[in-house]
């Protein structure tokens, strides 16, 4: 087996950090300045490889390596080059950097595969940009609904439209859901990726292999009302404390999480952001009003739903008891997916050629490869370990776990390949 170009990898990281660097971590901002960058790194490392370059309207980038026989379908491997404002250097970029080091190897070697092997770098995965999830992938798949083009970028205030326009994509035609790559002609998605979470290292684990992802249910923007009143002058009977309200309902909700988790149920629960309003809210008065949004991830469509029910069940009550008034707003969903099987035999197969350790589990974050897998394809994750979680700049993979990564998602390329 050729190993995959490590040297060139590790250059890649090197130029890709030093395209993003915003004084604290790394901004490559989606459809701007700094994830065209990358891109355009990425694009120009391919050209000189030799490797097919295409562009669809999304602006999402296929690198191909051609196989012996063209017409079969394609087998396609990467990841996100966006990233979070002040994130790392790893999450999403890894993923892509595998796909050309590997691609790279090969067509030095001179070795053919099969059928076609492109790595796709994919736009817009970050959904902190755009308030819509996996831009990039569901453009790809042609499932971009088209009023996900009007939303807005939450510090430029520009469209989505005009964000592609201008960096030269065509809007127009992710409107009328043309697909940049037909689904039909995609045989499998393989995606490497950082492990967001301390599994892998707490395990000792060479790479994780991705059962399924969490598909989420949210409610970003709630908000509980009750009544503003002198914190001295107000019996306890008289009040309407939004404070206390949704301190209950945080209480109630963690403790059916903790109830679900012993009846065998697989769900994570978080208040990430709660505020009084600074403008109305002082030490000596009840709270009238506390905001909070709601995320819940599951890969079972069914436990997201019985939360859900809580939910709604819980707030109903605490309004009742407190005389407060409860909006929990607009709920977004996306669907859980479930990794293809043979795919990831194939990944705990190479890792065992390899001499490599393995660890099963699922994936709580968002990956694009959810939206392959729920638009039919066959799709597998792996995770290499890292160090602090990501979307900070402190997250840290260490070189020698990404080759090691690399060569598994290599073998398992190749195999794949050659079927
Ligand atoms: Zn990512």
């Amino acid at each position: 087996m050729i190993e995959p170009d490590s040297a060139l990898a590790h250059g890649l990281f090197d130029a890709m950090a030093a395209a993003s660097f915003d004084g604290i971590g790394m901004t490559r901002d989606t459809y701007g300045a700094g994830e065209q960058r990358a891109h355009d790194l990425v694009a120009g490392h391919a050209g000189m490889l030799g490797l097919e370059v295409r562009i669809d309207a999304a602006l999402n980038l296929y690198l191909t390596l051609p196989g012996k026989e063209r017409g079969l379908p394609a087998v396609l491997t990467g990841s996100h080059l966006d990233t979070v404002p002040r994130g790392g250097n790893y999450d999403g970029a890894a993923g892509v950097i595998a796909g050309i080091a590997i691609l790279a190897a090969w067509a030095k070697a001179g070795m053919t595969p099969g059928r076609d092997v492109t790595v796709i770098a994919i736009r817009a995965e970050e959904s902190v940009w755009f308030p819509v999830s996996y831009i990039g992938s569901k453009a790809a798949l042609g499932l971009l609904p088209p009023d996900a083009l009007d939303v807005v970028r939450f510090d430029t205030q520009k469209t989505l439209y005009r964000h592609i326009q201008e960096l030269g994509g065509t809007p127009e035609l992710i409107k009328a859901g043309t697909p940049g790559i037909d689904p039909a002609a995609v045989y499998a998605f393989l995606e490497l990726h950082i492990e967001q979470g301390p599994v892998l290292i707490d395990n000792r684990r060479n790479i994780g292999i991705v059962t399924g992802i969490c598909g989420s249910l949210r409610y970003r923007a709630a908000t509980v009302t009750g009544r503003y009143a002198h914190s001295g002058a107000t019996p306890r009977s008289h009040r309407r404390d939004a404070v206390v309200a949704f301190a209950q309902l945080v209480d109630a909700l963690h403790r059916h999480w903790l109830a679900m988790e012993a009846a065998g149920h697989e769900l994570t629960l978080t208040f990430g952001q709660v505020n009084t309003d600074s403008r109305q809210s002082d030490f000596s008065k009840v709270a009238g009003s506390v905001g909070f949004c709601i995320d819940i991830r599951s890969r079972s469509t069914d436990s997201l739903q019985q939360m859900d029910r809580q939910v709604q069940a819980t707030v109903a009550a605490l309004a009742r008891q407190h005389g407060v008034i409860f909006d929990l707003g607009e709920q977004r969903r996306s669907q859980p997916a479930l990794m293809d099987d043979a795919l990831r035999r194939e990944l705990a197969r190479s890792a065992d050629r390899l001499g490599l350790t393995h660890h099963e589990m699922p994936s709580g974050a968002g990956h694009d490869a959810a939206m392959f897998a729920n638009r039919g394809i066959p799709a597998a994750m792996l995770f290499i370990p890292n160090a602090n979680g990501s979307h900070n700049p402190d997250e840290r993979m260490e070189l020698g776990d990404f080759d090691r990564g690399a060569r598994v998602l290599a073998g398992a390329l190749w195999a794949i390949a050659n079927v």
